[in-house]
């Protein structure tokens, strides 16, 4: 994205965005486009829903009112199992996709089919720079799947035991490319050498294997990438954009240029200039108007570097970071940040009815974890039981863990910065 694009699309969200056109009633325009975007103000998913009426497109449902708009992106009731609903509204197709905010809270976007289908078309373009013959139909898709086999596996539960039908199917379809999370790479991964598939597998002569959401291991990407005799290509993506950042053919991770602009932001929200220095990822999308993402806190940690790539791609090389060392569950392999959010992910999806409003999980002995939390009087019990069942199935020795539970919220969000945590080790 150039600086004539941030230009444009700054004038666009002016003339049209009831939220930043009353931002730029306040703030005088008469500096440097690197001035006035270094002074917008960075906004988190509690600014959006707070000002949901006037921060989203006035063409979809006009005649709704703020409470009423949170009320249908709150509603987890009809979603598909990507995640995704879709609303005809003002005879126009809508598309709702779901994500989740720091407390495992759902946060939902808006999108058009047009920008959908942009969005697609960018790593669809992405996929040709590693193998020219790449489409979708050449895929073989384990996320957001087509195929009428690989959409009935149930990929958030019985994953295992449905991987001889994805392996059988892999091999019947031959197709060029495969497209998976990390984690169901490593099942698939895990089910190959426990059968003995090998030799079967590189007979398929797999030309790519894209992930998405995680990073793998070094030794997992050797390891992995000579079972199938193919190349392993990581993807940095999230629902509200897609694409943030792909692997070139040399092995660096380059930011989406195209239509995104990614920057890193300190703890108060100033952008960070220097090279290979720690911050959290924002990002400005020019494809996205009806919901619009400008200086958007996305929050992975993440260091960019502006060195040159031998690729020829000019963007910055990204390298995410996972989580910082407060963030880590200590005595696991996990960011309790990122493991807890998933817990509760599954608790605020299933079990809306606790009203979960506040959570805190402090690890403040190795083995040991408060819990402070506010949930509706006549289920604490019950979202005691649920807390720790999921969090036994998602965290592989939290047996060895004593649990302490306070039904109170001694904490003040106000001084938590951009990105108020649930999980922390004061260790
Ligand atoms: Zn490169």
């Amino acid at each position: 994205m150039t600086n004539n694009d941030l230009i444009q699309h700054i004038n666009y969200l002016k003339d049209n965005n009831i939220f930043y056109s009353k931002y730029f009633q306040d703030h005088v325009d008469c500096n440097t486009i690197e001035e006035i975007y270094s002074n917008m103000p960075v906004i988190t998913k509690n600014i959006i829903e707070d000002n949901i009426r006037e921060y989203i497109t006035k063409d979809f449902m006009p005649y709704m009112d703020s409470k009423s708009l949170i009320d249908i992106f709150h509603d987890v009731k009809h979603l598909s199992g990507n995640y995704d609903r879709e609303i005809i509204d003002n005879e126009k197709r809508w598309f709702l996709e779901s994500t989740t905010g720091s407390t495992g809270y759902p946060f939902t976007v808006l999108k058009t089919s047009s920008e959908k289908l942009w969005e697609s078309k960018y790593l669809i373009e992405k996929r040709k720079t590693i193998d020219s013959n790449a489409n979708m139909k050449n895929g073989f898709l384990l996320l957001e799947p087509i195929d009428p086999i690989l959409k009935k596996i149930r990929y958030r539960s019985t994953l295992e035991m449905d991987m001889p039908l994805i392996f059988n199917h892999l091999v019947a379809t031959r197709p060029r490319w495969i497209l998976c999370t990390t984690l169901v790479l490593r099942k698939l991964y895990e089910f190959i050498i426990n059968n003995n598939f090998v030799d079967k597998v590189r007979d398929l002569r797999i030309s790519f294997i894209e992930t998405t959401s995680q990073k793998l291991y070094d030794y997992e990407i050797k390891e992995i990438s000579e079972c199938f005799n193919s190349r392993i290509i990581n993807q940095y993506g999230c629902r509200e954009v897609w694409n943030l950042g792909y692997d070139c053919l040399y092995g660096n991770m380059h930011t989406n240029n195209q239509y995104i602009k990614l920057d890193l932001v300190d703890n108060n929200g100033n952008l960070i200039e220097k090279s290979n220095a720690l911050g959290d990822v924002i990002i400005t999308s020019k494809l996205h108007k009806s919901f619009p993402f400008f200086k958007y806190y996305l929050g992975d940690a993440a260091t960019l570097s502006y060195e040159k790539c031998k690729c020829g791609n000019e963007s910055p090389i990204i390298n995410l970071c996972g989580g910082r060392e407060k963030d880590k569950l200590i005595n696991t392999k996990y960011f309790g940040t990122e493991i807890f959010r998933k817990v509760l992910r599954g608790i605020h999806y299933k079990y809306s009815y606790y009203n979960l409003t506040k959570i805190k999980i402090i690890q403040d002995q190795p083995y040991h974890i408060t819990v402070y939390c506010l949930v509706d009087y006549n289920y604490r019990k019950e979202f005691r039981k649920t807390f720790l069942e999921i969090s036994s199935f998602q965290i592989e020795n939290f047996d060895c863990f004593q649990i302490s539970f306070f039904y109170t919220y001694p904490y003040s969000d106000e001084n938590e910065g951009l990105k108020p945590e649930i999980f922390t080790n004061i260790l």
